[in-house]
């Protein structure tokens, strides 16, 4: 059976077919986008959302996939009508997966449902196995330090928020290693659990041996976890052919829609395009490449250009260590001054809620009457402190810098795992957000006097 295809929502330039046919999809046509109900909204962002998912998929920096991501943002960019379009460098570290498994081999055997942590080394060909010590927090491991030589440690540590947790994902390898681990796992970073693993970044500590780093699903550490308690000495295998490759190129994608009136002044909106290699990323932030494209088009479709420059900058290795943002903001070093103000959106798709300004104090003031129109789209809640990873470095050039805040209960459920696949992602909640920002952005554009600008951060004195 034939896709439905309207010709109004069909592919209006060469650039999209061109990048089907290159991969492989020639055939391919638009989805149809959910009715959302949603005023302005004409099912761009899910139709883009919707490509990104399936067409792309996971595209973790520097790999092939992130190559044909940065192709299809550009011509979606372009398709979509924005007046420019052009991509700029980054130096990534590149990582690579492999294959991978972890088997409790004793005292009952059963496989691990696991995923190797974004940077870790690799096991080697004959894997490690060992027996597990299981600990809670790296306090346990330190009084129990002697106990952690020549085994595997598992940190079978208990949710508290992401911004604490995440710390044994990050840093678990080196603590336990310094202890003589030889390998390390955690329980996935996640405050709900169906068996599904969920990978991210982690680090080595300088001087440390770098040990492999895997997550396991919060079932199978705490099945672990009970066997150890039960004194029965749980041994585990783990296999993973994760390397690093060292340094390769990537791409941040850019694209502007000239301001009518301060065409040299910018309103950057920001997400990545990168992911981890896991599910498609739709929440983790293909959702935010595709509501800022849409809130941008939108101010164009508006029959008003927005006064000052609007900017989407998609972003290249947030996930392996924010290069893309730190890229873009030494590339503009020169022209920190015409940016206006930076928002980011990294939190996935789900209700609106406002805004976070890191910033002037006078900005968070001037942000929050801003947003106050937005009270229709639940949008009119803003906060002082934080905007998101990739548009913080900015911050140190003077520019204000926005978050785009939401609903978050449930994004943890999902984010670096399996699970985060378009089918999570609602329509109208998309929708919702794109109308959230492409009111901001039209305020931030328009508004004749800019958001008040800190004093860029002076270079230490040496
Ligand atoms: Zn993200």
């Amino acid at each position: 059976m034939a896709l439905p295809f309207s010709p109004a929502r069909g592919l209006r330039s060469p650039f999209l077919a061109l990048m089907l046919a290159a991969a492989g999809a020639a055939c391919a046509q638009p989805v149809a986008a959910p009715e959302t109900g949603v005023p302005g909204d004409d099912g761009f962002a899910w139709r883009t959302l919707a490509g990104l998912c399936d067409l792309v998929g996971g595209r973790p920096a520097g790999s092939p996939q992130m190559a044909k991501a940065v192709e299809w943002a550009v011509a979606s960019f372009k398709d979509a009508g924005f007046d420019s379009v052009w991509t700029e460098p980054v130096t990534v570290p590149v990582w690579t997966r492999g294959r991978e498994w972890a088997r409790c081999t004793a005292p009952v055997a059963f496989d691990l449902t696991m995923l190797g942590l974004g940077l870790s080394d690799g096991t080697g060909p004959d894997g490690i196995e060992a027996e597990v010590m299981v600990v809670a927090s790296f306090d346990e491991l330190e009084k129990r330090g002697d106990e952690a030589k020549g085994r595997i440690v598992l940190f079978n540590m208990p949710w508290e928020s992401y911004g604490r947790t995440v710390q044994y994902r990050s840093r678990g390898a080196s603590e336990a290693a310094k202890h003589g681990a030889v390998a390390c796992l955690i329980r996935s970073v996640t405050p709900n659990s169906l068996a599904t693993p969920h990978t991210g970044m982690m680090r080595y500590a300088d001087g440390v041996p770098h040990i492999p780093a895997a997550a396991l699903t919060v079932e199978d550490a705490g099945r672990l976890a009970r066997l150890a308690e039960r004194g029965l000495k749980p041994r585990v295998k783990l296999y993973m052919e994760a390397r690093n490759l060292g340094d390769g190129t990537c791409h941040n994608v850019v694209a502007d829609i000239r301001g009518a009136k301060w065409p040299e002044q910018v309103v950057l909106l920001g997400a990545h395009l990168d992911s981890w290699d896991v599910g498609t990323c739709a929440h983790d932030d293909g959702a935010g490449c595709a509501l800022m494209m849409a809130a941008a088009r939108q101010l164009m479709l508006d029959g008003k250009r927005p006064g000052r420059t609007v900017r989407v900058v998609l972003y290249t290795a947030e996930e392996i260590g924010v290069y893309g943002g730190r890229a873009y903001r030494d590339a503009h070093r020169h022209e920190g001054d015409r940016h206006v103000a930076a928002l980011e959106s990294d939190s996935g798709a789900f209700a609106p809620r406002g805004f976070s300004v890191e910033g002037d104090s006078l900005a968070v003031l001037r942000v929050r009457e801003m947003a106050a129109p937005l009270a229709w789209v639940g949008a009119d809640s803003v906060t002082a402190g934080g905007s998101g990873a990739d548009v913080h470095p900015l911050a140190e050039l003077g520019v204000p810098c926005l978050g785009l805040r939401v609903a978050g209960e449930t994004y943890f459920h999902y984010h670096h795992s399996p699970a985060d696949n378009l089918d999570k992602v609602d329509p109208v909640l998309l929708a919702r957000d794109a109308a959230a920002v492409a009111g901001l952005a039209r305020a931030l554009a328009d508004d004749p006097e800019p958001l008040p600008r800190k004093a860029p951060a002076q270079p230490a004195a040496h």
